[in-house]
């Protein structure tokens, strides 16, 4: 046994968020990141952000920065990690290998580890031969190095073989309570010795997240369940490193995310890039409300809140086993609550972007957008259930006349023949409306269209609406022509009027 350099007095609770950012991260991901979240401000704890990149062909720095961005975006704010510092740095393992070297040397030292000269060749034949024997179970490591003569290390090293290191995994068992599936035991007949750190002395995730979690003080591990085989490894190192009993992290290992196949999550069966809901104009608080509802929900069951009443109830023990589904259309929905809850100013501000993206404002806004946007998005806040919308419903708006054009689907279903007398009528209607104010202007079109014609609302309006704003799916049609004013209006009218050339 090595000397534990952990200790101290544990002071409150310290959670870790530990992804291997390989691509975006994923809704699984930020569930996790989110429960960590709100365990820690919860308990008044520290939220530790730790990025797992000792596979740096995988990890780039492109896509730890895309996580930290998207963990900022939702509000999960870390009080350790990359860019905030903290005092068990650095928080990026790979600026953390020589600890790893260093405690996979005490391992060796202490009988703990041993180097494994066996080829991947060797190890697939007998693996495959004991297949053979045991009828087709699982086989992992035989132990074939753990206790090699001086004269067979001689000889490996002497043909030039180099060797992994491997842990000496105890007979026996490891139990330990899980604060979300209870009580676990798994047997060490199926836990192999394991590598720890490869022939190219690069360290396995295993080693590293062991040492980081006890060198960082972690308190509670909150991760996946698909992590829950290697936590029997993990305690094991803890051993190694002489960590006393009462004193290893609690494990939390939180269900799976199902897709609508009932398989895990994965890009085959969903959507899972947060990102991608971010540009799809999916609310911050719409995905943490709704990715919490995977396995939580606070007291009463109710299904809608906020983050900061999240890290006031939220509660491990309350967290499900059983695996949740993943369901894009609830989170729509929840996203169309969390867009018609948010103040009108606040609503301006987070459709602007995407009016910008789109080139139907400038950036920043001129003020002739500002007002036009402040005046549009109380017609659509009420109607849209992504941000993405907002491009679509105020494009009329925003589109300077020589710019603006019909969707030519819309265009050729409405805008027929016999749509022309509507659009006469509409334009004789409009030309001479006081005051010009939407009330005015449905009144003058009824009586044009609904009486004077005799049309249904259907016929009457469908026309004048796509020759206005350009699309069958619009904001409230009066009030929409009023903000377009009189004079864009009867042109688009007079447009619509006058056959292609
Ligand atoms: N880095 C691991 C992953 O992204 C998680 C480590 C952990 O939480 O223990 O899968």
């Amino acid at each position: 046994m090595t000397e534990h350099t952990g200790d101290g007095p544990r002071v409150g609770v310290r959670v870790r968020f530990a992804p291997s950012p390989s691509g975006d991260l994923h809704v699984g991901n930020i569930r996790t990141a989110l429960y960590d979240w709100a365990f820690a401000r919860r308990t008044g704890g520290t939220f530790v952000l730790r990025i797992e990149d000792t596979d740096q062909t995988r990890v780039t720095q492109e896509y730890i920065n895309s996580a930290l961005d998207t963990l900022r975006w939702l509000g999960l704010d870390w009080d350790e990690g990359p860019e905030v510092g903290g005092p068990y740095g650095p928080y990026l393992q790979s600026e953390r290998m020589a600890s790893y070297a260093d405690w996979a040397q005490r391992f060796r030292a202490a009988g703990d580890a041993y180097y494994c000269y066996c080829t991947q060749e060797e190890l697939a034949e007998r693996r495959a031969a004991a297949r053979a024997g045991t009828g087709g179970g699982p086989t992992g490591y035989d132990g074939h190095c753990r206790d090699l003569t001086p004269e067979q290390v001689a000889a490996y090293e002497a043909e030039g073989r180099a060797p992994v290191l491997r842990f000496r995994m105890p007979a026996g068992s490891t139990t330990f309570t899980d604060l979300v599936l209870g009580e676990v035991t798994v047997d060490h007949a199926h836990v192999p010795d394991f590598v720890l750190v490869r022939a190219d002395g690069s360290p396995l995730y295993t080693l590293a997240v062991a040492v980081d979690d006890v060198l960082m003080k972690i308190t509670h591990v909150v991760r996946g369940q698909d992590l829950l085989s290697s936590t029997p490894r993990q305690i094991a190192v803890y051993r190694a490193m002489g960590v006393a009993e009462g004193e290893f992290p609690a494990f939390a290992h939180l269900p799976y995310v199902l897709g609508k196949d009932g398989q895990r999550l994965s890009k085959r069966n969903g959507v899972v890039s947060v990102n991608w809901y971010r540009h799809e104009g999916f609310l911050p608080e719409a995905i943490c409300n709704y990715l919490a509802l995977l396995g939580w929900s606070p007291g009463e069951n109710r299904e809608s809140f906020t983050l900061a009443e999240m890290a006031a109830e939220f509660d491990l023990t309350r967290v499900r086993p059983n695996s949740a589904q993943f369901d894009a259309v609830k989170l729509e929905a929840i996203n169309g609550d969390k867009i018609r809850g948010l103040d009108p100013a606040d609503f301006v501000s987070r459709i602007t972007p995407f009016l910008q993206g789109a080139g139907l404002a400038a950036d920043p806004v001129t003020e002739q957008q500002a007002q036009l946007i402040e005046a549009g998005a109380p017609l659509i806040q009420e109607r849209i259930s992504r941000l993405t919308e907002a491009v679509g419903m105020l494009g009329f708006l925003l589109t300077g006349e020589a710019e603006f054009a019909v969707d030519p689907g819309d265009a050729a279903k409405v805008l027929t023949p016999d749509a022309a007398p509507v659009l006469k009528a509409a334009e004789a209607a409009l030309a001479d409306v006081t005051p010009w104010t939407a009330e005015a202007i449905k009144d003058a079109l009824h009586q044009a269209l609904v009486e004077g014609l005799e049309l249904k609302p259907r016929q009457a309006f469908g026309p004048v609406r796509v020759a206005v704003t350009g699309r069958r799916v619009s904001p409230p049609l009066y009030e929409s022509i009023e903000l377009l004013g009189r004079d864009r209006t009867l042109a688009r009218l007079a447009r619509a009027l006058t056959p292609p050339a």
